[in-house]
């Protein structure tokens, strides 16, 4: 099942032959809505609605979409944080989704999630020595040296001194907090890292600070990221390919520099319009999205853009548009591209 393709050229190190990592096949996540005196499912909330993608190893793969677009909840239900209503989720050719019990636990270590909140995120009870090394406790590294030595060691990649050991997660500023959660992401050395909005509840000003040790770490330990965002200049910074998320289906995918030069799908021209462009002599797309994501429990017929989009059809309103590849590794979901 392992596909092997070129992978993206990075900065150092030339262009690398890479493996398929992650492969979600058809990804369904339906949460029931009950109601009435028995308490039987009267609705779905369907949160992720047959997702399919790919990410090669060391590739970032930003996935972006407005808030409720089920970026996030795909990012759980591929770690197992949540159960998958259907689908399949195969980590280095092995299919997670099966997995139970003391399987599941020693699975975990290869694939971690960093969350947006560095502070809800730390128990704030327990000293940095403690939140780092927990990891290792849960996976039976017992000897309490060779686990200081070893949160020693990451929290110095991460740019952390080891005389915050013993302080507690109050004492830090939001930076500080995030590089302490991605620490601890990182102490049992994962492959594929699922990133929810990492940098969302930071300051401007020290974001840039954590994505780029984000990239750091990915060099030296040659990480996998889904990176969950909707900032697109951040996505733009990080992602080596781009799939974009509408009320639970991805609605485009392609290599990040085909999707910022030539987007396809006209939400992904209004998710663009709306990123400030430094280049005032740039021409650029003028859409704008008006209106709200519709709600999951009611979505609407056929493309579920149609709505808020400024050429839908007849056609748009009763069919919905199947994710077709249009140019080598950019594909779309839309009836304008036949
Ligand atoms: Fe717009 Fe129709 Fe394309 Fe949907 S299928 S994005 S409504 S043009």
């Amino acid at each position: 099942m392992l596909a092997l393709r070129w992978g993206q050229e990075r900065e150092k190190g030339g262009p690398i032959l890479s493996q398929t990592l992650l492969q979600v096949q058809n990804l369904k996540k339906y949460f029931p809505v009950r109601g009435g005196i028995l308490n039987r499912t009267r609705n779905l909330i369907k949160a992720v609605d047959d997702v399919t993608f790919s990410i090669a190893e060391g590739e970032t793969l930003g996935l972006v979409g407005e808030s409720g677009c089920g970026k996030s909840t795909a990012g759980r239900v591929v770690l197992r944080l949540l159960p998958a209503t259907s689908g399949s989720v195969l980590f280095r050719g092995r299919e997670i989704l099966a997995l139970e019990g003391e399987e599941l636990r020693r699975a975990r270590q290869g694939f971690q999630m960093i969350f947006q909140d560095p502070y809800a995120s730390l128990d704030p009870r327990m000293t940095v020595r403690e939140i780092v090394g927990e990891p290792l406790r849960a996976y039976g590294i017992r000897g309490a040296s060779e686990r200081e030595a070893r949160v020693v060691e990451i929290l110095d990649a991460v740019g952390l001194d080891a005389s915050y050991l013993r302080r507690y997660p109050f004492e830090f500023s939001g930076g500080q907090r995030q590089r302490i959660g991605i620490a601890r992401t990182l102490i049992l050395r994962p492959s594929l890292i699922v990133a929810d909005e990492p940098v969302s509840a930071l300051d401007v000003s020290v974001q840039a600070q954590v994505i780029n040790l984000l990239m750091e770490m990915r060099a030296r330990f040659g990480l996998t990221y889904l990176f969950i965002a909707h900032d697109l200049s951040v996505v733009r910074h990080i992602s080596d390919r781009v799939a974009v998320m509408y009320l639970g289906r991805i609605v485009e995918t392609g290599r990040k520099d085909d999707f910022f030069e030539r987007p396809l799908h006209p939400y992904a021209h209004a998710l663009l319009a709306s990123v400030p462009e430094p280049d005032p002599f740039r021409a650029r797309t003028r859409f704008t999205l008006s209106g709200d994501v519709p709600s999951p429990l009611d979505p609407p017929r056929g493309c579920a853009f149609h709505p808020r989009c400024p050429k839908s059809t007849k056609d748009c309103e009763e069919r919905i548009p199947a994710l077709k590849e249009i140019d080598e590794g950019h594909s779309v979901a839309c009836h304008l591209y036949v």
